[in-house]
């Protein structure tokens, strides 16, 4: 049976377009396109075989199916020749128990996703390899391109500047000059990127990119290319396969450009649709308040939806105030029963540090995300007998100079709650035994 894939309107315009097509707008009605696949064709294998497909290839080494986002091939871009995928390993990040932040939060049964242990470290691996991929596959087959460009507020460009340089492609990055960290401009510089610092904000980065992409053959590599969604779904599916196919009761997400959370509820309802699930997950979108568009528009029961000028906030990478995705992020949230709530700058980065303290290592993202949750968990909108899986979108190294100014008490306008600085001593053993006796006994108080 030969599996099928292919781009169509969002709002339901006539047309089907190959995925090889340099394409990313309806020509009917402007908006963004989706890609749908060939149901019956996939439904011709049961859920029980593509269960055991899939975790017969989960985490092996046989080229590209040991990815966790290439071991669902058929589910994503089915036809591409495995020669032309361009893959660093990436997804199958682990899931872990947060059992004593969890307890703290009174949610018992909570598991941290960590999309940023990853190749570049953020969850933006997972789409990129697809888009990147599939950029090759037209290569090979005579589309001219000449470079692969996207706007970034840090991570999308870190990816686009591994995968282009492991394919040979040149790629060009645009970013909003003094917005991003040392950490985020320093991967793309070393890939090789062509690296554009620009006098504006995200959004003004996102103006040009589509402006430049006219010209056919710079391909454009932001999520409103829906070829980046269908590798980022398939952390819907990699969440369900590490609890053994069991749906968990709530998502919570961090949201920018609202991307990232339409490919989770694409990689649920497609799980669905083909029985390996039997129920959804309800979603919770957190954003920060400095960049809240979709939380304004939820007060409202998504009657209308205003875009914001995005004010600047520790959680960069979500500094968006014109989501390109809004529309079917909407829509997502609609049919997953979907909650939005919001985190300030205090909030954020405290419980980023709260979290810490437990054992992990958390981008501001995260940080929003697990304010959000400790919110929604105040309000009784999620039960502590639900399980919860956190989406942690990045690496906390990535931030590393941000949580350092967090523990020196550096970060402007944030009392830091659970600051802990480097203690200098002279070299004095019974000074060092001093401090260690007090190192304990703070910690046996905050215990007890
Ligand atoms: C891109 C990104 C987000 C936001 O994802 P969207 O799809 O834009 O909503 C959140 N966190 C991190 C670390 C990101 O890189
Ligand atoms: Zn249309």
């Amino acid at each position: 049976m030969a599996y099928n894939a292919w781009f169509q309107c969002i709002n339901g315009c006539p047309g089907e377009f190959d995925l090889r097509e340099v394409i990313y707008r309806c020509p009917t009605c402007g908006d963004l396109l989706e890609v749908q696949h060939d149901v019956e064709a996939l439904k011709s294998r049961s859920a029980a075989a593509w269960i055991q497909l899939f975790d017969d290839r989960y985490r092996r080494n046989t080229y590209p199916y040991g990815s966790g986002v290439w071991g669902k091939k058929e589910w994503v871009v089915p036809f591409i020749d495995n020669e032309n995928i361009v893959s660093m390993y990436e997804g199958n990040s682990n899931l872990l128990w947060a059992d004593r932040y969890g307890k703290q939060l009174h949610v018992e049964d909570l598991w941290i996703k960590q999309c940023g242990n990853s190749h570049t470290g953020s969850f933006k691996d997972l789409g990129m390899t697809v888009l990147v991929s599939v950029v090759r596959q037209m290569m090979a087959g005579g589309v001219p391109i000449d470079a692969v460009a996207c706007a970034s507020t840090g991570d999308t460009s870190a990816a686009l500047g591994a995968y282009c340089a492991a394919a040979g492609i040149p790629s060009v990055v645009l970013l909003p000059k003094d917005k991003v960290s040392i950490a985020q401009l320093v991967q793309p510089l070393a890939n090789g990127a062509l690296v554009l610092s620009l006098d504006t904000d995200f959004d003004g980065c996102m103006a040009i990119v589509q402006e430049i992409t006219k010209e056919k053959r710079i391909y454009l590599a932001n999520s409103m290319n829906s070829l980046r969604i269908e590798g980022q779904k398939t952390v819907a599916i990699e969440i369900v396969q590490q609890f053994d196919w069991e749906v968990p009761d709530w998502i919570v997400i961090p949201g920018g450009n609202l991307g990232n959370v339409h490919a989770l509820g694409q990689g649920f309802a497609m799980m669905q649709e083909l029985g390996l699930v039997n129920k959804l997950p309800r979603i919770a979108l957190a954003q920060a308040e400095r960049a809240n568009p979709l939380y304004r528009s939820f007060q409202e029961d998504f009657k209308t939806f205003e875009p914001v000028t995005a004010q600047p906030t520790l959680a960069t990478a979500i500094q968006i105030g014109n989501p390109v995705s809004v529309k079917r992020a909407i829509r997502t949230l609609q049919r997953f029963n979907g909650v939005v709530e919001q985190a300030t700058e205090q909030e954020l980065a405290d419980e980023a540090a709260r979290a810490d303290r437990t054992g992990m290592f958390n981008c501001p993202h995260t940080g929003v995300a697990l304010a959000a949750l400790r919110k929604l968990v105040e309000r009784k909108v999620i039960r502590s007998s639900e399980r919860v899986v956190v989406i942690s979108t990045a690496n906390g190294l990535k931030f590393a100079d941000q949580k350092a100014a967090y523990h020196m008490g550096a970060l402007e306008g944030i009392k830091p709650s659970h600051r802990n600085k480097p203690v200098e001593l002279p070299a004095d053993p019974k000074r060092v035994a001093r401090a260690i006796a007090r190192h304990v006994e703070k910690s046996r108080l905050l215990v007890s």
